[in-house]
């Protein structure tokens, strides 16, 4: 019987991990330990209502303080583990001290890349933490010209949201289009126009050749474009580096950027791994994934809480995601890649259809703009693994519901 889980991270995963484990009935102890100086927060109000003051605070927060104690969870702030001993069961956190454990869960997510070269300004921010987001908005509200760099999805929701307070935008990315490798050129268009629409000066396939400076301030930069842009704050999003160090330091199995886990995110013996940092042996797509989103590392919480209380199985949840940006709302259910063959259905001049992404005649994943309900009979097809006709698909006469039992006999 386990005694003691100690769940490194207090994001997304690890959280999600410790309430479901008590929701099982789990009554071992549980620990949480975390590198953060806040409780466990909602992560994707970061770059929308909150950054936009919209919400308060502690709507921000995933539980109230009290809900540790009244669970029996320990949540440790500001605590870095450094490594350990998997075979000895024990943690070393960075003063020193050695913390014992039976199962060790680990949600480690990541940090923000730092452009190169960039000068290490006072108005060049990144976003990942609370604290980040407290930051960014405050130098917003002084802010009145703002270059982002980077049109992923943080990216291009901060620039939504900095529109939306009434700043000027300037996106800087290398892309031919915004979001291309995860939604392909398209889409990417499509974001491009909604954003220009807005106001936004959207430069892409365009990077910065040089940063100009004045004291401790970025004041602008001159674009490959040729072009020197004025800007008063910078905010740089090309992405995360997973947080592989502790991972690495235990001497557990890594490949490419992702602790490689099993089926059911387990990476050795009583050790499992969800969120940002897992590459997990999906057992729909057959092959090993690793995603970048909230509700995924939720839900890798969850199943990893399953695991430990009632036994190993396997994780099928399909992926998926959100993004809001101004007011287009954009799911995604599944796994693809921009590169994959685009099947669309639905209106999309109004802003109101699907994309279907095939790989070898199967459904890999949908993308809905407006459009739920085509995006849950999506992911009914993604699972059935069956090869789908293009043209049914496409066709808004076909009824897509009829589809999914035909494409399950
Ligand atoms: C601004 C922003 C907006 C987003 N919006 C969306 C969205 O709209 N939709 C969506 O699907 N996804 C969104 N995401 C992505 C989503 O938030 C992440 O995929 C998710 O948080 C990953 O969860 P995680 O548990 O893996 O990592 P995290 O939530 O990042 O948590 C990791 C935790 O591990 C801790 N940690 C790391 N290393 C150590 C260590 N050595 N010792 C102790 N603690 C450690 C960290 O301090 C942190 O508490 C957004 C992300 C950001 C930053």
């Amino acid at each position: 019987m386990t005694k003691k889980v100690v769940i490194v991270g207090g994001g997304g995963a690890g959280d999600a991990a410790a309430f479901a484990l008590r929701k099982r009935g789990f009554d071992g102890d549980i620990s949480i330990l975390s590198a953060d100086r806040d409780r466990p927060y909602d992560r994707p109000y970061l770059s929308k209502e909150f950054l936009r003051g919209e919400v308060e605070l502690q709507k921000v927060f995933l539980h109230e303080e009290a809900d540790y104690q009244s669970q029996k969870i320990e949540l440790r702030l500001e605590q870095v583990v450094a490594g350990g001993s998997l075979s000895e069961r024990r943690l070393r956190l960075v003063t020193g001290e050695e913390i014992p454990f039976d199962v060790l869960v680990l949600g480690l997510g990541g940090t923000p890349r730092r452009l190169p070269g960039i000068p290490d300004a006072n108005n060049v921010l990144t976003l990942r933490s609370l604290r980040d987001s407290q930051a960014l908005r405050q130098a917003l509200q002084r802010a009145s010209r703002v270059m982002l760099i980077g049109a992923g999805f943080i990216g291009a929701e901060v620039a939504a949201s900095s529109r939306q307070l009434g700043k000027e935008v300037l996106i800087v990315e290398q892309a031919p289009v915004p979001l291309d490798a995860a939604l392909g050129r398209d889409v990417g268009e499509m974001y491009a126009a909604i954003h220009r629409s807005k106001g936004v000066d959207v430069r892409a396939g365009t990077t910065v050749e040089k940063w100009h400076t004045y004291g401790s301030r970025v004041v602008g930069a001159t674009l490959s474009d040729g072009k020197r842009e004025d800007a008063d704050l910078v905010i740089v999003a090309i992405g995360i580096t997973p947080n592989l160090d502790l991972p690495r330091a235990l001497g557990l199995p890594i490949e490419g950027s992702g602790v490689v886990v099993d089926s059911g995110l387990r990476a050795t013996g009583g050790v499992y791994v969800g969120g940002d940092v897992a590459l997990h042996h999906h057992p729909v797509f057959g092959r090993a994934i690793r995603v970048e989103h909230w509700e995924v590392a939720k839900w890798h919480g969850r199943g990893i809480a399953a695991a430990i209380a009632e036994g190993d199985g396997s994780f099928n949840r399909l992926p998926y995601f959100w993004s809001d940006q101004y007011d287009v709302s954009l799911e995604y259910r599944g796994n693809a890649s921009g590169q994959d063959k685009a099947v669309w259905r639905g209106d999309r001049e109004g802003l109101h259809f699907s994309v279907f992404y095939l790989r070898d005649g199967l459904v890999e994943a949908v993308l809905s703009m407006n459009d739920s309900k085509t995006n849950e009979l999506g992911g009914k097809l993604i699972e059935s693994r069956r090869r789908v006709d293009e043209s049914s698909l496409a066709s808004p006469d076909a009824d897509l519901a009829g589809l999914v039992p035909a494409a399950r006999s």
